[in-house]
């Protein structure tokens, strides 16, 4: 029975209140599994895989829908020195307060994964780019003012840089929406970095 895929089994005379506290329990566990499967361990955003299958429904739906879509690719500035200068462990809890911070501002059907090492992506339906640069810009000064502590009882800040992107004929699939979003970043970083360049926009790109 087990080996067929069965997670548990009940004896005759089947009592409904075990029953359903049996099945309830199995079902916390899956999505305990689930979330932790699907979620970053150090900044609780979701992971890349787990993204593009959300990305790619939120992009159909856009298209169908006739809503706008909107990415935004963050990157913490100098985040190498970062280690360099603090260790390892304070740019971790660098990472995980920034990551927190977007999961914890952006909405809940709103994508936040960590896209890379230092890098989040965030997927916004229904939302048009220069919102999604307000919204990116919110963040960028929040994490300004967040005051890091080092280990040697010293105190530092960091720099955040956006590049933002919206869902148009000329980006026609995720990896093309991905790819005006990079160069936005990139942008934003050879402009001076701790700001946000929208893709396409007069009054941020070059
Ligand atoms: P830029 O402003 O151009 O983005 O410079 P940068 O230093 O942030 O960029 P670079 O790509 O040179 O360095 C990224 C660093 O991020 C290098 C890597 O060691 C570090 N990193 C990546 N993932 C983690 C992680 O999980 N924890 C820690 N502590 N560091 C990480
Ligand atoms: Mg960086
Ligand atoms: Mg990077």
């Amino acid at each position: 029975m087990f080996e067929a895929g069965a997670d548990d089994y009940v004896n005759k005379p089947i009592i409904s209140a075990e029953l359903l506290t049996r099945l309830a329990n199995c079902v916390e566990r899956a999505q305990l599994y689930r979330r932790l499967a699907e979620t970053d361990g150090l900044t609780g955003a979701s992971m890349r895989r787990q993204s593009v299958r959300v990305l790619g429904r939120y992009i159909r739906l856009a298209r169908r829908q006739s809503r706008p879509f909107s990415v935004a690719i963050l990157d913490v500035d100098h985040f190498k020195s970062v280690n360099d200068r603090f260790g390892h462990n304070v740019g971790d809890r660098v990472l995980s307060r920034v990551g927190g911070l977007l999961v914890d501002t952006f909405r809940v059907e709103d994508v936040v994964a960590r896209w890379g090492g230092e890098e989040f992506l965030v997927g916004m339906y229904g939302t048009a780019r220069d919102d999604a640069a307000t919204r990116v810009r919110a963040i960028l000064s929040e994490v300004r003012d967040i005051v890091f502590q080092d280990d040697a009882g010293g105190e530092f800040s960091i720099t955040i840089s956006g590049g933002v992107a919206e869902l148009s004929d000329a980006s026609a699939t995720l990896d093309d929406l991905i790819r005006i979003a990079d160069d936005a970043l990139y942008a934003a970083k050879e402009g001076g970095r701790d700001r946000v360049i929208v893709a396409g926009d007069p009054e941020t790109a070059d």
